[in-house]
């Protein structure tokens, strides 16, 4: 994979928890770990983590209650192998974190197996990533010295989005919630506007809002560009993007070279103070 989203201190814990599990639950037999890498959709690839145990098993009752905090499959497993029921509950918000999910196959008596897939990012062969190089490195210039204002509420999002955008050249200011943006894109000047959706205080949608009807308001006939950071690829979602004055949008999780391609794509239209934008063509 090009560019890892997953985190490898969450991945570390989920594995310690799913083996820990297996080998506490496993009288006789084997747990075996099976980490494994698949396309996805399109060319992103997932790892999926595989934990399969000939233990007790789970029943079926115990089954829904799992994932929820503080559950033990039945009572007399804490007297039997202590723990503290929280661990699948953990380890189920931390895939989920990484924008995964865990699955489970199990039977009573005979053994369990718990798999939590991963999306990676961007994966591309041998003769594809010759051309995404190719084009990354024309980018490189077009894009230097672009203007660019990132709103993310999350420090660490902010922190990975910053370094590939300074990677290119981009001068980066960065905002943590919407109202902040909205305050920044009046006294300053900037080309684009990245701008994560679901954010305390304000929010992507009513920011964008508020930054349209200032530039409509203000004495510049300038027009920022603003593309969504949405973690939902939801048509109604994207619909709802440009309905609050934004441009384009950019599902999250992204690779460097998605991020690239959008800027560039857009970038153009800021040569010229137009009311309204439209993507370059590559
Ligand atoms: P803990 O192990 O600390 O009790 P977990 O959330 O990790 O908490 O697990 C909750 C319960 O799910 C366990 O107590 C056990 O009853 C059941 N369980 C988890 N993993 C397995 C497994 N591999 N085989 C059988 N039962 C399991």
């Amino acid at each position: 994979p090009q560019h890892f989203i997953g985190d490898p201190v969450r991945l570390h814990q989920v594995m310690l928890n799913l083996v820990g599990n297996a080998v506490k639950f496993t009288e006789r037999g084997e747990v075996a770990l099976i980490i494994s890498c698949s396309p996805e959709h399109n060319d992103e690839m997932q790892v999926c983590i595989e934990v399969r145990d000939t233990g007790i098993g789970i029943s079926t009752e115990a089954q829904q209650r799992l994932f929820a905090a503080f559950t033990q499959a039945d009572n007399s497993t804490t007297r039997r192998f202590g723990g503290s029921g929280l661990g699948l509950a953990i380890s189920k918000r931390l895939v989920e974190l990484m924008q995964g999910h865990i699955e489970l196959d199990t039977v009573k008596g005979s053994g369990s197996t718990f798999r939590a897939f991963i999306p990676l990012g961007s994966c591309v062969t041998t003769s594809e990533a010759g051309e995404r190089t190719q084009r990354s490195e024309s980018s490189n210039d077009s894009l230097k010295g672009l203007r660019v204002l990132l709103v993310e509420d999350v420090a660490t999002n902010r922190m990975v989005a910053t370094a590939m955008l300074k990677k290119q050249g981009i001068e980066v200011a960065t905002a943590e919630n919407g109202s902040q943006a909205a305050d920044m894109a009046q006294h300053g000047h900037y080309d684009v506007i990245l701008m994560d959706i679901r954010m305390p205080v304000m929010d992507g949608y009513e920011a964008s809002a508020v930054i349209r009807s200032n530039e409509a308001l203000g004495p510049s006939a300038h027009r920022t560009v603003i593309i969504a950071l949405t973690a939902n690829a939801l048509e109604s979602d994207r619909q709802a993007c440009l309905d609050a004055g934004m441009d384009d949008f950019l599902s999250k999780p992204f690779t460097r070279d998605a991020l690239y391609e959008i800027l560039l794509r857009w970038s153009h239209t800021n040569d010229r103070d137009s009311s309204a934008a439209k993507p370059a063509s590559l």
